[in-house]
């Protein structure tokens, strides 16, 4: 498994030399420039990413459209886009997706339109997606920054899923079994994290991404 010494960043050029004045308070160095960060469901991405945000207002989370029914607590247009599966293939099948996969049985897309309009006014765009569609986006966007989040151990990995509480026993053992999976491929990311502590892995996400505290 990484450690803080084993990570490695490939730099990368930005998407866009033209930062809007309201992406530089704290990602200058960052204006415009897409990064995914992917890893085993469970392993704390959204939690990652809450923490990433707000300390850095100017970062857009791009929000995606899924087949899967909102969990409690998740809201219509900042969660997810919930769309029935004929509403999602209709979306794809006009080219309106950037990347798309299917995970755990349901369907997962990041809506193209809204992800080049925020670049194109440099803004810093975040995907958190799975590693189907990381590799859709390394095809489109080979500048992209792609990181990858690890968990300490697997059996760590579970608890943490137990422990959210909002999957079914079902749900947890297809998302175990993609885990392995998606863990095996971690090798192929710009950059590998290691979420044991979350504030040391924020430290290092925005190490990776060019940010100031
Ligand atoms: P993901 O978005 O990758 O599926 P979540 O962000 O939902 O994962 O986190 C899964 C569970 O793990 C949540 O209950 C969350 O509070 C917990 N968690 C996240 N990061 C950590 C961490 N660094 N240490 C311990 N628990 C964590
Ligand atoms: P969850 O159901 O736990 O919200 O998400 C399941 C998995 O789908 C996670 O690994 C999450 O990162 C991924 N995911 C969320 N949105 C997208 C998307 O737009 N595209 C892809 N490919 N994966 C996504």
């Amino acid at each position: 498994m990484a450690g803080w010494e084993t990570i490695t960043v490939v730099p990368r050029p930005a998407l866009t030399l033209l930062p809007s004045p309201t992406a530089l308070s704290s990602v200058t160095d960052s204006a415009g420039r897409l990064t995914v960060i992917t890893g085993p469901s469970g392993v704390g991405k959204g939690t990652l990413v809450a923490q990433l945000l707000q300390r850095h207002p100017p970062i857009w989370l791009s929000v995606s459209a899924t087949t899967r029914s909102p969990r409690p607590g998740e809201q219509e247009g900042s969660s997810y886009f919930f769309l029935d599966r004929p509403s999602f293939e209709r979306q794809l099948a006009a080219g309106g997706l950037l990347e798309w996969a299917e995970f755990a049985g349901n369907l997962y897309g990041t809506p193209r339109q809204a992800v080049e309009h925020q670049l194109a006014a440099g803004r810093p765009v975040l995907l958190e997606i799975e590693l189907e569609g990381a590799r859709q986006v390394r095809q489109s966007f080979p500048a992209a920054l792609q990181v990858f989040l690890e968990p300490p151990s697997f059996e760590e990995l579970e608890r943490r899923i137990r422990g959210r509480g909002t999957d079914s026993e079902e749900a947890i053992t297809r998302r175990l079994a993609r885990a392995r999976i998606e863990l095996a491929a971690a090798s192929e990311f710009d950059a590998r994290l290691v979420n044991g502590d979350l504030l040391e892995a924020l430290a290092q996400l925005e190490q990776l991404m060019g940010l100031t505290a």
